[in-house]
């Protein structure tokens, strides 16, 4: 994964969850957007400033942590799965 500069945020106001930590952020004006793109040339997203400014040791904690959780909810979703699933109308 190579994370490039795309350049400023611009006059747009962009408020999005990061494709990499999750965690939403914005940008405006002078700030610099940035993406991840695959080693296959693929775009993965945008990356907020806080995964741009942790360093390729700090960004492969973060993405460790990342997936940790997304592992957790994915335990806690097929939990209620396995508990069934009913829809009740209303009245
Ligand atoms: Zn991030």
């Amino acid at each position: 994964m190579e994370i490039r500069e795309e350049g400023r945020a611009g006059l747009v106001y962009t408020w999005q969850a990061c494709v990499l930590c999750g965690a939403p952020f914005g940008l405006f004006g002078e700030d610099r957007v940035y993406t991840a793109w695959g080693e296959g040339g693929e775009p993965i997203g945008r990356v907020c400033p806080g995964c741009v400014g942790a360093g390729a040791e700090g960004l492969a904690e973060r993405l460790r942590e990342r997936a940790r959780r997304l592992r957790e909810r994915a335990g806690w979703l097929e939990g209620l799965v396995e508990e069934g699933v009913r829809f009740r109308a209303a009245g």
